[in-house]
């Protein structure tokens, strides 16, 4: 990974950020690569949308994607993401307004809400992830993977934890 300028979260805004400073943004939690749903008490069935409405609330489950290793909460397939799952969330300088997918405690969020990094954010802790886990703010043994669940009882699997954020 190439190096990037030292707090260049708190100088520059998301949009003006470089490839290399975006990407080192991410904390590596595994949330955004849960799976969710939209609650919407008056559809009939179930479909994909990139919009929520007023009166819609978004629920995360513990179930997580097949292609996560759960226990350091990396992606195993980053580069293929997108061909091989191709709802998976890739956020982007010109998608920040589906940033309501991400959880609250999501880097990217934080940052286009105004609220800066977190203590826990590897970022502020020479790039290690533990303070991270130890603060309970990734997937690290919460989760049950895709392939091990009827998905038609996704509704058994509703979490709040998601939505937790320190600091
Ligand atoms: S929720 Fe945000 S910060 Fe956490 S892994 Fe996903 S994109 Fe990165
Ligand atoms: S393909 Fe990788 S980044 Fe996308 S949801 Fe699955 S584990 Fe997460």
């Amino acid at each position: 990974m190439k190096t990037t300028n030292n707090a260049f979260w708190e100088e520059k805004k998301l949009e003006d950020m470089t490839q290399d400073e975006w990407e080192a943004l991410c904390d590596g939690c595994g949330k955004c690569c849960l799976h969710k749903f939209i609650d919407d008490e008056n559809a009939e069935d179930t479909q994909t949308t990139d919009q929520i409405k007023q009166d819609e609330s978004l629920e995360f489950t513990n179930i997580v994607c097949s292609y996560l290793n759960t226990k350091t909460c990396s992606c195993t397939q980053y580069a293929k993401r997108t061909e091989l799952v191709p709802d998976c969330v890739q956020l982007t300088k010109k998608n920040l307004s589906q940033i309501f997918y991400m959880p609250t405690s999501c880097s990217y969020r934080r940052l286009h809400e105004g609220r800066g990094l977190p203590s826990w954010h590897p970022l502020l802790n020479r790039n290690k992830k533990t303070v991270m886990h130890n603060a309970d703010m990734s997937v690290r043994g919460k989760t049950v993977y895709e392939h091990d669940v009827d998905m038609e009882d996704f509704e058994d699997y509703i979490v709040s934890w998601p939505l937790n954020d320190l600091d």
